[in-house]
């Protein structure tokens, strides 16, 4: 501690080490003071911007001032870097996946434990506006009885050229957006998963999955729809959401979207659309008088919320937001989803 400002040092200046930097710069009580990167660039990056470079992970485990060491190297490494932290007496901040495995995530909980320091797990994507406003409609039943919700991620670049496409590190597309997305997914509904079924894709890469598409079904009958994708050159909505009495659309994560909701049941008469070979009123559009547009409903969020959290959780003034349980459950989840793809058949869950 320095006065009473949280001294941290982040392991692995790469991109999020970064990110965490800038965010960290505008918390109170909350300050930087090293760093450690096994590449020289990023020593040097940490440096001009006036961060200690420690010269070893030892040096900086033996820095009493730090009070957090916050892990942002890639997935393969959190493991052994958050014991190591934890066993020094640090409490820890670890980047997502929290492990490669709900066993090494275990085995990072049983350290904290014994240690009696703080493990938390940067779930940030839970503080995503699009996220928020997705599970307002949820939870207000904004549709009627909302029976199906999609969740997608598309992009079109392939996994970015590192690490990340390759299983030693840690790499792959459901290891890294899958477990944001999907623990969005079991915030937002609070039921167990009966069942999964998930299938990979490898477009681009052999080694790793490029993408994947899963389907979870819910104890209460609710089916959510879950897809990752790099090579979609013409994106799906980010959010889907179906009830009884309307569809949500959030297109994307600028919140462009609405909802569409039944005004008058009865007016059912349907002009019937003629196609090239036919004929169909089912797939009629409703008329306008049947059917009111409504804005989204739009939830503000402040992600240096998450640091406020951290800190104030040790000191005892908070419970922490995001639990080690629940990161443990997406974790296992991912792994009933790897059985899933790789079987071809639906899997039972919880
Ligand atoms: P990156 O490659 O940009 O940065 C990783 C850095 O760690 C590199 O500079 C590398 O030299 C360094 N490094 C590697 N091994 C190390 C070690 N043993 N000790 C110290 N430094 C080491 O990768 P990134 O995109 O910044 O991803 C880092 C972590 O952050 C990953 O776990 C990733 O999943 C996570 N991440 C999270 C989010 C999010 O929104 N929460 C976004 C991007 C990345």
């Amino acid at each position: 501690m320095n006065g009473n400002t949280f001294q941290i040092a982040v392991v692995g200046m790469g991109g999020m080490g970064n990110w965490h930097r800038e965010l960290i710069a505008d918390v109170e009580n909350m300050e930087i003071c090293g760093s450690f990167d096994i590449r020289e660039e990023r020593q040097k990056f940490a440096e001009k911007h006036h961060i200690r470079p420690y010269p070893s992970f030892d040096d900086l485990l033996a820095d009493q001032n730090v009070d957090i060491v916050l892990c942002a190297a890639p997935n393969d490494v959190h493991k052994d870097i958050v014991i190591r932290a934890l066993k020094a007496g640090k409490h820890a901040i670890c980047e997502k996946p929290a492990a490669i495995s709900s066993g090494d995530f275990k085995e990072m909980m049983h350290t904290a434990k014994e240690a009696g320091r703080l493990l938390v797990v940067h779930q940030n994507r839970r503080w995503d506006e699009d996220y928020l406003t997705a599970k307002k409609i949820y939870e207000e039943n904004m549709l009627g009885n909302i029976f199906r919700i999609e969740s997608r991620v598309h992009g079109s670049r392939g996994i970015p050229g590192d690490w990340r496409q390759e299983p030693e590190h840690g790499g792959g597309m459901l290891l890294d957006w899958g477990v944001h997305i999907l623990d969005q997914a079991l915030q937002m509904v609070p039921e167990k998963v009966k069942k999964v079924y998930a299938t990979f894709t490898h477009v681009t890469n052999e080694l790793v999955d490029d993408g994947f598409t899963c389907s979870l079904t819910f104890e209460n009958g609710l089916i959510y729809m879950l897809e990752v994708g790099t090579s979609n050159f013409i994106n799906l909505p980010r959010w889907y959401i179906q009830g009884i009495n309307g569809s949500a659309v959030i297109r994307d994560w600028d919140l462009s979207g609405e909802l569409v909701k039944i005004t008058d049941w009865t007016k059912n008469d349907a002009i019937p659309i003629k196609t090239a070979a036919g004929l169909t009123k089912t797939m009629a559009p409703r008329t306008e008088e049947t059917i009111k547009t409504e804005s989204l409903p739009v939830v503000h969020s402040d992600v240096h919320d998450y640091y406020r959290n951290v800190m104030n959780t040790i000191s005892g003034k908070e419970k922490i937001l995001v639990k080690n349980e629940e990161v443990l459950r997406v974790l296992r989840l991912m792994e009933v989803i790897r059985e899933s793809a790789e079987t071809g058949q639906a899997v039972g869950f919880e």
